[in-house]
């Protein structure tokens, strides 16, 4: 590991509305495009965090009482200081993922999307209302918000994932900790300290940065509520079963491996250019990225991958802060040794290597970047560790089958359910295939089928533990809790002697 002497500055935590630096134990952050370290951040002790759900729970009373519109008009302003500031906030995404700059403020621009959603929360807040359900008496239901809520998020998404957690837990009138990958924390911290700025009180949102130490805390301590997480299957699984072991509400998103199906039919030019970006874009590390392709018949699948190759020799693959490059490096030496291993492993196992990105050759300076070049694999079957396993990086496998049943039972049977595809012009076939098939979300001649902030988002099977999805109106759901009220005002012509039978409306 490349470890630099000059570590200029540590990333800390934001407690109460302040940035506070806990750094008994610290940990590099790597600019993946060159493999040096400039920065280091904090990771907090248990005391760190109980001081931050200490701020949030003080912070509660009078946010829940803060008027929704008052909580919506932060959220509007915070969309705008954001919009400023996004060549700021993508640039230390890239410095610390590795992303192009481009994919970068693709992903704010989605972050902040969430927050324009979040801004509508009190026209998603109202409840509902009967009157005289009977005599004198009407009833009502209305979504009270939990308390404090905390959120852990990956590192693929620095800005994005974190976005659609806390900025509709707090228009509900909850209180937030939030725990960012401690591999690329520099823009979420960035966005905390800007939600500030946009008038977000103190308290309100708090930022600790660490590792599992501080998870554990937030899983454990009575007075966080809820629990929201995503990130890779193993840990996801273990979030949901301690933090609901301590009586919390959680949910928890997890890893995938996402399938796309071509058609015989389909348009090949079509498909070739959505799989580029839906594989290889963020080097593919996107938990809705294809790294599979099941292609049905022969004809079609060799026809994708000449028309993959030839796509992929255009490819330019460099650090992310050069506008022309199409792909950037993956996060850290160790993710890089990984999925290099992946590929060796994969060709020991007998699948077809066409393009082999091992070995790749970027710009000066950049050596010792985590760069490895779009791979693509012919020929690959289930059972295979390249198949089964989500790799998370720019590997591409081809999987021939002849039939869609086919393809539908692979899908059916693999452990993640995250998303899937199909590339087709058969309506038929295309309708059967989004009503049967076992992912939570379903894309037709769209790679990416990434729900937009006014739906919510979630996979099936082991890509999600808990009930409701993330952001859009299961994220409402997801911080409130409905309370039913039933009022009567007992008035002398209504009045009545002790009931003693089950209250009905006979
Ligand atoms: P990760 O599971 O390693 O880490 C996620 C978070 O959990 C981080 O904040 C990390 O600090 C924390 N963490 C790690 N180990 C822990 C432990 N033992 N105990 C408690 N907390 C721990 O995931 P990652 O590598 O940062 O992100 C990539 C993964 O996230 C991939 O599997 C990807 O598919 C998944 N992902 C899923 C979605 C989705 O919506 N389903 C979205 C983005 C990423």
């Amino acid at each position: 590991m490349h470890h630099d002497q000059n570590v200029t500055a540590t990333v800390g935590h934001l407690i109460d509305g302040k940035i506070v630096i806990d750094a008994a134990r610290t940990q590099p952050i790597f600019d993946p495009a060159t493999g040096l370290s400039h920065k280091s951040v904090a990771l907090a002790s248990r005391a760190t965090v109980e001081q931050a759900i200490a701020s949030a729970q003080a912070a509660f009373p009078a946010w829940r009482n803060t008027p929704p519109l008052k909580r919506a008009r932060i959220m509007s302003r915070l969309k705008q200081v954001l919009e400023e500031h996004a060549d700021e906030i993508t640039r230390l995404i890239t410095a610390e993922h590795g992303k192009v700059l481009s994919d970068a403020h693709g992903e704010l621009q989605r972050g902040i999307e969430n927050i324009e959603y979040a801004s509508y929360a009190p026209e998603l807040l109202k409840g509902e209302h009967s009157r005289n359900v009977g005599p004198g008496i009407d009833s009502w239901s209305e979504f009270q918000p939990l308390g404090v809520c905390a959120g852990i998020t990956p590192f693929n998404f620095p800005a994005m994932v974190p976005l659609w957690m806390w900025p509709m837990a707090v228009a509900c009138g909850n209180t937030f900790v939030l725990k960012p990958s401690e591999r690329d924390p520099s823009s979420t911290l960035r966005i905390a300290e800007l939600a500030l700025e946009a008038g977000l009180p103190p308290g309100v949102l708090n930022v600790v940065n660490g590792d599992k130490e501080a998870v554990d805390v937030l899983l454990t301590d009575p007075r966080v509520q809820a629990v929201s997480f995503v990130g890779s299957t193993p840990i996801a699984q273990a979030i949901y079963a301690t933090g609901t072991a301590h009586g919390k509400r959680v949910q928890a998103l997890g890893g995938a491996k996402n399938h796309a199906v071509l058609m015989p039919d389909a348009d090949v030019g079509n498909a070739v250019n959505a799989l580029m970006g839906a594989a290889y874009g963020s080097c593919g590390e996107r938990c809705m990225a294809i790294p599979l392709l099941v292609a049905v018949g022969d004809e079609v699948a060799d026809a994708v991958v000449a028309g993959l190759k030839a796509e992929i020799a255009t490819m330019k693959v460099g650090p992310g802060t050069d506008n022309g490059n199409d792909m950037g490096p993956l996060v850290t030496r160790q993710h890089f040794e990984k999925v290099k291993a992946y590929v060796d492993g994969g060709v020991a196992e007998g699948a077809t290597l066409v393009v082999d990105g091992r070995g790749v050759k970027v710009a000066a300076g950049h050596e010792n970047g985590y760069f490895l070049g779009a791979c693509l694999f012919d020929n690959v079957k289930p059972g295979m560790k390249i198949y089964q396993e989500e790799i998370f990086g720019p590997v591409l496998g081809v999987v021939r089958v002849q039939t869609l049943q086919q393809a539908m039972q692979l899908i059916d049977a693999h452990e993640y359910g995250n998303g899937t595809c199909i590339f087709t012009r058969d309506g038929e076939a295309a309708r059967y295939f989004t009503d049967h098939i076992q992912v939570g979300m379903v894309g037709v001649n769209v790679p990416l089928p990434v729900p937009v902030a006014y739906h919510s988002f979630g996979g099936w099977k082991r890509s999600l533990f808990g009930d409701l999805h993330a952001y859009g109106p299961d994220a409402v759901r997801f911080y409130t809790r409905r309370k039913a009220i039933t009022q009567r005002w007992p008035s002398a012509g209504l009045r009545e002697g002790a009931v003693f039978s089950f209250p009905s409306s006979r």
